[in-house]
């Protein structure tokens, strides 16, 4: 069954109570545009508020602890973001894993961590300018992928893959729609190697970086793209519903 577009933002450090008019303002939009599946991921202080004041959209988190509760002073379990009502959690981001030195393998972690306690991850990969210019990047990413993504029975059910070249976040450069649908086809490859040819086919797999409104609609028609995980451009319901819109919706009312 084909499945609806995906369309993901992450706030990153951005948003304090103010910005619940903009979630607000995109969760009715997101109303009127039920042929796209739209969320949020706000800062952990504005999960339950985000998620008190929507109705449609899916609310998530950015990151959480691989534990389940304990001594780990400024961390927050999967469960935790759960109970202030986060379905899914981004893992992997490539901010985290710079700036926190994430490994593959604390990642890994993580995300079983996320499954464990009832939420879907969106797993994250992507290679820097260096290894694209190499001719590397379709390696590099499948080996990340490979350590990072979740191995739990039932994962690929819960499961999204957001491909994101690092070169690309917040940098105003886009992938090729072409590089984009050979990066996910490969990545599609992966995935059912994993989990199975079924399994593996219902991943959906996003891409991000810099995806605005004017070019979503050219990135989002490569091949084996499910969606977009949007940064900047989800500050905005004007700009990130935009992009709901440029993927062909039609507003309903
Ligand atoms: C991101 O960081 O996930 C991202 C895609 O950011 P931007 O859209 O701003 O490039």
């Amino acid at each position: 069954m084909a499945q609806r577009p995906y369309i993901v933002g992450n706030w990153k450090m951005n948003g304090t109570r103010a910005m619940l008019s903009e979630a607000r303002a995109i969760d009715r939009a997101a109303q009127r545009h039920m042929k796209v599946e739209v969320a949020l991921a706000p800062p952990y202080t504005l999960i339950h508020a985000v998620h008190r004041e929507v109705e449609q959209i899916g609310v998530g988190a950015q990151d959480c602890h691989p534990g389940a509760e304990g001594p780990h002073t400024g961390d927050i379990s999967a469960s935790m973001l759960a109970d202030a009502g986060a379905k899914f959690v981004i893992l992997g981001h490539s901010e985290r894993r710079a700036d926190h030195n994430e490994s593959d393998e604390l990642i890994e972690r993580k995300a079983d961590a996320a499954l464990e306690a009832g939420m879907r991850v969106i797993m994250c990969c992507g290679e820097d300018a260096r290894t694209r210019d190499s001719g590397k990047a379709e390696k590099f990413v499948l080996k990340q992928l490979r350590a990072s993504l979740p191995r739990l029975d039932d994962a690929a059910e819960r499961l999204t893959v957001a491909y994101e070249p690092i070169w690309a976040i917040g940098t105003g450069n886009t992938a090729t729609p072409e590089d984009v649908g050979q990066m996910h086809t490969a990545i599609r490859g992966l995935l059912v190697e994993l989990y199975g040819q079924e399994e593996g086919a219902e991943v959906r797999i996003l891409y991000g970086g810099s995806v605005k409104p004017e070019n979503a609609r050219d990135l989002l028609s490569a091949d084996e793209v499910g969606g977009a995980l949007v940064g900047g451009a989800s500050l905005t319901a004007d700009s990130f519903m935009g992009i709901a819109l440029a993927v062909g919706e039609t507003p309903e009312a």
